[in-house]
């Protein structure tokens, strides 16, 4: 190593540009051999040091949302789904709507892929720069429950309204009671129009009032998150019982009685 080398790894490491510390010599390399003008090849070495930036913070992103499990919208078998349109999940994979603070409302009986797509979504608005948060809805409830008690609402409050996405998942499992919902209506209302969010649920929105145990409460809630909202609704077999049915492990669907 020649001292002009030492020199430009002190500069890189101070500049924090650690791709192109760490590949130096066959990021010049390859500029030398594509006979690249200094211009092209300040470009190509910007292009690796971002590359790796946003992989960067794409792994941190992802560690801080909490997702439930890996999965992407890749791995997701429309052709086993069909009540769920590949076109509106691809629209939806741009993430216009999170840039807009949109509400994806995903609906269906137990099974059917709503956490997966949820998780996919989730992901999608990682890649597109977007910070997420993914929560059960019974978590949810339960820490806004016990912030109030402790006299820190407006701080875990100002924790769920941070994320540009908040994941809410299965809402509708358990009924939340009277307290829970006030504090999920502050909670909505607090990202209204600002941060975007995504439920998912087993229960139709017209049951929803059963839900939070309040229909003025769910009205007002609905209300805001149905104002610019998206709603997938999957209608279907679990896919894993499918998976089993097919391999003969149970028996096949019950047919509707006439
Ligand atoms: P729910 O609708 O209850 O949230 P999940 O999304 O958790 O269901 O799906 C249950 C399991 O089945 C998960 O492991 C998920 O990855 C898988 N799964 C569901 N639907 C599909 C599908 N269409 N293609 C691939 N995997 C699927
Ligand atoms: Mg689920």
């Amino acid at each position: 190593m020649n001292q002009y080398d030492d020199i430009l790894l002190q500069m890189l490491n101070r500049l924090k540009l650690t791709a192109i510390r760490d590949n130096l010599d066959s990021l010049l390399d390859e500029a030398a051999r594509q006979d690249l003008t200094l211009r092209e090849a300040l470009i190509y070495w910007c292009k690796a040091e971002i590359a790796r930036k946003d992989q960067r913070r794409a792994k941190m992103a992802t560690s801080i949302a909490k997702f439930p499990y890996v999965r992407t919208l890749d791995d997701y078998d429309f052709t086993a789904q069909p009540s769920v349109d590949p076109k509106r999940v691809r629209e939806l994979s741009t993430c216009r709507w999170v840039g807009n603070g949109d509400t994806v409302l995903l609906q269906g009986p137990p099974g059917v892929g709503k956490t997966h797509l949820a998780v996919g979504l989730g992901r999608a608005a990682i890649e597109n720069g977007y910070s997420v948060f993914f929560t059960s809805a019974t978590a949810l409830a339960v820490n806004l429950v016990k912030a109030h008690q402790e006299g820190r609402l407006a701080e875990r409050l100002t924790y769920y309204a941070k994320p540009k996405l908040l994941i809410i998942d299965e809402l509708g499992y358990l009924p939340l009671d009277a307290k829970a919902s006030h504090l999920m209506f502050q909670l909505v209302s607090r990202r209204y129009e600002r941060g975007s969010t995504l439920v998912t649920s087993n229960r139709s929105v017209r049951e929803w009032g059963v839900v939070f145990g309040d229909a003025v409460v769910a009205t007002a809630i609905l209300d805001r998150l149905l104002h610019h909202s998206h709603v997938l609704t999957i209608t279907g077999d679990s896919y894993r019982l499918r998976e089993k049915r097919r391999s003969g492990l149970v028996g096949p669907r019950p047919t509707a009685e006439l």
